[in-house]
């Protein structure tokens, strides 16, 4: 295990997925991307072992990547468009449950009398779906299809949520009542949603990525290797750049870089004032540029040296810390939806 790693603990992870699928009876859990960190076939793994229905993917290209792993239904969650080669041969996949957003689609896609479909609508959000007059015209195709429901994907925000799903929920039922399948909604809002339109707790999903996968971060610590420590003094010229060293200390060269998709800054906290105010006080801005890293040296951040490389990073280390040793693996704050560590150790 050396380089990226992400380290789970495994049993307390799990109790928190089998909790989150016990609490939410309609759950879809959602693998696509970077696997939120974890990758989309332990993610599928997963799910498998969860007892559920049906997953949901976010291209029809990553089907591939779960279909061998999960037997129930898989949802692909980005809309169903004509030309796309591998979403057109899914169609004649009955454990793929395509997507479609645009009148014209569910036309197409009747007309090769496919597979099973859901119907998205337009929200708030403005990304895909239907307005509500074609909602209301739609009818007629859905007949032609083995249509599944109604997907409602809302904003993130809390603020008028509920009412926005609720309008939407009881027009759709309004057209034909099939099952609602919600995303960012907490599960008991779900529920009374339904119920204020006449469905059943059983018709209703939830989809659900970065709080079931991501949702118990107490179980989660990346670590990355150290692969070199450098003995550097005030005024020494170091990196790419040969920047000057400001103080006395070590360059500590570690595992992570921008292939890993690691981020120029920490996740969290770097742009709090607090942190800009000690950014100022000590100098590191002047010297080393701007960037706090994401990797904790004996007890801390610390600052990039310059911008990550392809595979490593080099971070300063003041004299005054203790330096860790080659081998060493430190602990790293990466955000998991867009980075892709090099192994996930389940412990
Ligand atoms: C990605 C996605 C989700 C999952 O989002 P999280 O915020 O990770 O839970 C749910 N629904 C749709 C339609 C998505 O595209």
């Amino acid at each position: 295990m050396t380089g990226l790693v992400l380290n789970v603990d495994a049993a307390p992870w799990r109790h928190h997925l089998q909790q989150t699928a016990e609490t939410t009876a309609g759950l879809v859990p959602v693998a696509k991307g970077n696997g939120y960190g974890f990758g989309l076939g332990r993610l599928a793994t997963e799910a498998a072992d969860l007892g559920v229905a049906t997953i949901a993917v976010g291209t029809a290209g990553e089907v591939a990547a779960v279909r061998d792993r999960f037997d129930g239904e898989i949802v692909v969650l980005q809309p169903w468009r004509p030309g796309d080669a591998v979403a057109e041969e899914l169609l004649d996949d009955p454990r793929v449950i395509t997507t479609v957003s645009r009148t014209e689609d569910l036309a197409a896609v009747a007309e090769r009398g496919a597979g099973p479909v859901l119907v998205e609508v337009l929200t708030s959000m403005k990304r895909h779906g239907l307005t509500p007059a074609e909602v209301a015209a739609i009818a007629p195709l859905l007949d032609r299809v083995d249509f599944r429901g109604w997907t409602i994907h809302l904003p993130l925000l809390e603020t008028g949520r509920y009412a926005e799903a609720l309008e939407h929920a009881g027009r759709v039922r309004g057209v034909r009542p099939a099952p609602l399948w919600f995303s960012h909604l907490p599960w008991p809002e779900a529920t009374a949603i339904a119920k204020e339109v006449g469905a059943d707790e059983s018709d209703v999903r939830l989809r659900m990525g970065t709080q079931l996968w991501l949702g118990a971060p107490e179980t989660l610590h990346p670590t990355a290797t150290v692969i070199d420590v450098h003995k550097v003094s005030k005024g020494e010229r170091v990196g790419y750049r040969h920047r000057k060293a400001s103080a006395n200390g070590w360059v500590v060269v570690l595992a992570g870089g921008t292939a890993h998709g690691l981020a120029m800054e920490a996740p969290s906290s770097v742009s709090s004032m607090r942190q800009r105010a000690i950014t100022a006080a000590t100098g590191a801005l002047a010297t080393f540029g701007r960037a706090m890293s994401p990797y904790t040296l004996d007890g801390a951040k610390r600052w990039f040296v310059e911008p990550p490389h392809m595979q490593s990073s080099l971070v300063f280390l003041p004299a005054s810390a203790t330096p860790p040793a080659v081998g060493d693996r430190v602990p790293v704050e990466l955000r998991l939806t867009t980075v892709t560590v090099d192994e996930v150790a389940l412990n």
